[in-house]
């Protein structure tokens, strides 16, 4: 700014304020746990079995210490975490929820068979694979008529053959090819009440490559920016649209 005049702007480039790195702009409890989930997706490929019990048995107790520590600082009354879930595994009208029944007279053996689409997983499934909640999408299908009913019918027909393939052929969310992976939208979800949401891209696909349990060495900045734009737009439209059947989330 030149002294004469103070509404010169200055020709010296603007700096840019050193940022922090991404260790000390997130939460290291939250780091911690899904660096521990990480490694323990990794036990996977130990193959002596004693020593992966060790690690398996190491980690749940730094998964354990990771979790309490973060409970320590409870989400703030504005997070969105808790509702994106509660709305993505929302029941339909009359439907009993959660299930199987916690009543002690009921025996699992008895509460067979179930339905497919009550697991928390396949609607899970649903919203990763169309990133539209499985109440959305039974609406669609019932309550429209013509192209978009069958088109929402086909949709839920996809989930279905990739609910077999995860429950029959061992398939892991992982290794399907869904509109969000599992690992990553698991990870900025859970992160954005963490210091997640704030970091640029080159820090936030650094962070990913220490923490996050997809097998991915390294990410992509470019592709980790699109994707937590993306993520944020769909959890927060999902959270302002609720339904007033799940107004209580
Ligand atoms: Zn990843």
């Amino acid at each position: 700014m030149s002294p004469r005049n103070p509404n010169l702007k200055s020709k010296e480039p603007r700096r840019r304020k050193a940022r922090l790195p991404w260790q000390q702009q997130v939460n290291p409890a939250f780091a911690d746990l899904w660096r521990a989930r990480k490694e323990n997706r990794e036990r996977g490929g130990i193959l002596d079995d004693k020593r992966a019990d060790e690690a398996l048995y190491g980690n749940f107790k730094r998964m354990g210490e990771a979790q309490r520590r973060l409970l320590q600082k409870p989400r703030g009354p504005d997070s969105i975490t808790d509702a994106v879930w509660s709305a993505i595994l929302a029941p339909l009208d009359g439907e009993v929820w959660p299930w199987p029944v916690s009543d002690p007279k009921v025996e699992l053996k008895d509460s067979y068979a179930q339905n497919p689409e009550a697991n928390s997983i396949f609607r899970t499934l649903v919203f990763l694979e169309h990133g539209i909640t499985f109440r959305e999408l039974v609406t669609r299908s019932e309550a429209q008529k013509g192209e978009e009913a069958r088109e929402a019918h086909d949709m839920l027909l996809r989930v279905h053959r990739d609910w077999y393939r995860m429950r029959w052929e061992g398939r892991s969310f992982e290794a399907m090819k869904l509109r969000f992976n599992m690992d990553h939208f698991g990870i900025i979800l859970d992160g954005i009440d963490y210091g997640l949401e704030k970091l640029d891209e080159a820090e936030l696909a650094e962070c990913l490559d220490d923490i996050c349990p997809c097998g991915r060495e390294k990410h992509s900045p470019d592709y980790i920016k699109k994707l937590k734009i993306e993520i944020l737009r769909v959890c927060r439209k999902l959270v302002a649209d609720r339904h007033p059947g799940t107004a209580s989330l």
